[in-house]
């Protein structure tokens, strides 16, 4: 587990605390390194119940610092700056993917009047698609590949499904028929 170390004068993990060595403490205050102490104390503190620093004690060796044994303070800040990056990343790619699913929605809802009528021209009966069942009411315009999936409002990719059918179909690539 891992056990990260100020200076030498201390090392903590969030499991065992904060340890001083009292050889090292003596000669900090000897040599009138009490402000450095009480800082060293203080970020240990801050940072000993990091939730990854619990995952890697508490969390029965997962978590990304579970492979170190021991590390400088340096390369624990060095490691949770990089896993908060990736993190913060993740966060931007959901959003724009959200974003970007949310705007094909309001589109095909624009278009779909004119997508029912282009579907029934191709010779698609008003009826759920999914077979056996023929419902006939509530019918959905699905996508065969969903906007989620980046699927288009290309008649190829269009579908008539009942509210049910298109419920639990969700966002699997599936046609009715098969
Ligand atoms: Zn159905």
């Amino acid at each position: 587990m891992p056990k990260v170390t100020i200076e030498s004068v201390l090392w903590f993990s969030g499991n065992n605390g904060i340890v001083l060595d009292a050889k090292e403490v003596l000669h900090w205050l000897v040599n009138g390194r009490m402000i450095d102490l009480i800082d060293a104390i203080e970020m240990a503190e801050k940072y000993k119940s990091h939730h990854l620093m619990r995952e890697a004690d508490c969390g029965q060796g997962s978590g990304i610092l579970s492979s170190f044994e021991e590390m400088s303070f340096d390369e624990f800040l060095g490691v949770i700056t990089e896993y908060n990056r990736h993190e913060f990343q993740d966060d931007l790619n959901q959003k724009a993917k959200y974003e970007a699913c949310k705007a094909r929605r309001s589109e095909f809802a624009k278009s779909r009047p004119e997508l029912v009528l282009a579907l029934l021209n191709r010779g698609d009966d008003f009826v759920c698609a999914k077979q056996g069942c023929e419902t006939t009411s509530d019918i959905a315009v699905d996508h065969i590949t969903p906007l989620s999936r980046g699927g288009t409002d290309d008649l190829g990719n269009l579908q008539f499904l009942c509210r049910y059918h298109n419920s639990v179909k969700s966002d699997k690539i599936e046609r009715g028929d098969q």
